[in-house]
C-alpha cells in the first residue's frame, strides 16, 4: 500500500491504465474542447443540477449571445437572466452570480482569469468545487475533483475506502492523480464515474480499465455513497456472467473451482457465493448457448460453446 493507505501497490499501472481508456474513447462535450476558462466556467454553472443533455444547447447558445468574458460582463444581467429561465437552467441566482464574475474577472483582472483554485474561489457564486473543476480543466493547475460520481468510483474500487467509517476521499482522491495531470485525469475519473460505474455499474459493457484491481469488481458488492443497497440482482448477475465468460475465453475448460475464484475473491466451495451459486450462472449461460456443462468424473467442467 502506498502512504494514503488505500491505493494498489501498482499505482501507477492504475493511473495509466485510467488514462489511456479515457484516451482511446470518451463522449465529445464541446467544453471538453477548449481549455479558455470563461467557456468553462460557464458549462460547470450550468452543469450544476442540469442534465448535460439540456446544458449542451444552452451552452451553445449562450456563447453565440456572449462569446467571452467581456462581452458578459457588458450584458444587462435581466438578459442573462432571462437567457436562465428561457432554457430552464435552474436557479436564477446562478445567472446573476456568473454574470457579477465576469464583471469581477473584467475589473480585477483585466479579462484574464486567475489560475489558481483559491483565487478563482473568491469570483461570486465559484465554490471550491467549480473553482476546481476550472482550474483543472481551463489551465491544468487544479486538485483532484471529488464529485458524487468519483466518490461512487473510489468507494467500488479500493477496499480500504469501502470499509472505512469515515472514508476521506479527498486525500485518497490527491494520491492517485498524477502529479500536474489535473486536466486528463479529472475528466478520465469523472468519465469513468458517468460511463463505466454508474449507479448500476456496467463494467464489462463498458471496459472499465480498472477490473483487475477493483474490489467491488471482485466480490459483487456494488453499493456505494449513493447507492446504499446492492443494485438490482439482475445488473450484477450480468457482471458475473460477463466474467465468467472472459474467464473461459482464456481457458480450453475450467472445473467449477478452478473457475470461482476467478470470477470473484470471496467464492467458497461450500460457501453463499460457491458452487451452487455457480451453477445456477453457468446453466443461464448454457441455456442462452453461450457454453457447454458437462461431468467429468466427480466434477463439473465448463468450456465455451463453439
Ligand atoms: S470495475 Fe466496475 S465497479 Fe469497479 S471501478 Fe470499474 S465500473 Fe466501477
Amino acid at each position: 500500500m502506498t502512504e494514503s493507505g488505500a491505493l494498489p501497490d501498482d499505482a501507477s499501472a492504475v493511473r495509466s491504465a485510467l488514462v489511456e481508456w479515457y484516451e482511446d474513447d470518451h463522449r465529445s462535450f464541446p467544453w471538453r474542447e477548449t481549455t479558455d476558462p470563461y467557456r468553462i466556467l460557464v458549462s460547470e454553472v450550468m452543469s450544476q443540477q442540469t442534465q448535460l443533455s439540456r446544458v449542451e444547447a444552452a451552452y451553445r447558445d449562450f456563447l453565440e449571445e456572449w462569446p467571452d468574458v467581456e462581452a458578459l460582463a457588458a450584458a444587462d444581467r435581466s438578459a442573462v437572466v432571462g437567457f436562465w429561465s428561457s432554457h430552464s437552467l435552474g436557479y436564477n441566482n446562478r445567472a446573476k452570480y456568473l454574470h457579477e464574475a465576469a464583471g469581477q474577472v473584467c475589473r480585477e483582472y483585466d479579462g484574464s482569469f486567475p489560475d489558481a483554485p483559491g483565487e478563482l474561489q473568491e469570483l461570486m457564486g465559484v465554490g471550491p468545487y467549480t473553482a476546481n473543476a476550472v482550474a483543472s480543466f481551463a489551465f491544468n493547475t487544479g486538485n483532484a475533483v471529488v464529485d458524487t460520481n468519483v466518490k461512487r468510483v473510489l468507494h467500488r474500487a479500493f477496499a480500504e475506502i469501502q470499509n472505512a467509517d469515515d472514508p476521506d476521499y479527498e486525500t485518497v482522491a490527491n494520491a492517485l492523480m498524477p502529479a500536474g495531470e489535473s486536466r486528463i485525469w479529472n475528466n478520465a475519473i469523472m468519465e469513468l464515474g458517468g460511463v463505466a460505474c454508474q449507479k448500476t455499474p456496467r463494467c464489462d459493457e463498458e471496459g472499465c480499465p480498472w477490473r483487475e484491481w477493483c474490489y467491488a469488481y471482485q466480490t459483487g458488492d456494488f453499493t456505494a455513497p449513493d447507492v446504499p443497497t446492492q443494485p438490482s440482482f439482475e445488473g450484477s448477475r450480468r457482471q458475473f456472467r460477463g466474467r465468467i465468460v472472459r474467464a473461459l475465453s482464456n481457458h480450453d475448460e475450467l472445473t467449477l473451482d478452478e473457475l470461482g475464484p476467478k470470477i470473484r475473491v470471496d467464492y467458497s466451495p461450500d460457501g453463499e457465493h460457491g458452487r451452487e451459486w455457480l451453477e445456477g450462472l453457468l446453466s443461464d449461460l448454457a441455456d442462452d448457448g453461450l457454453l457447454d456443462i458437462k461431468e467429468s468424473g466427480n466434477r463439473t467442467v465448463a468450456k465455451l460453446s463453439e
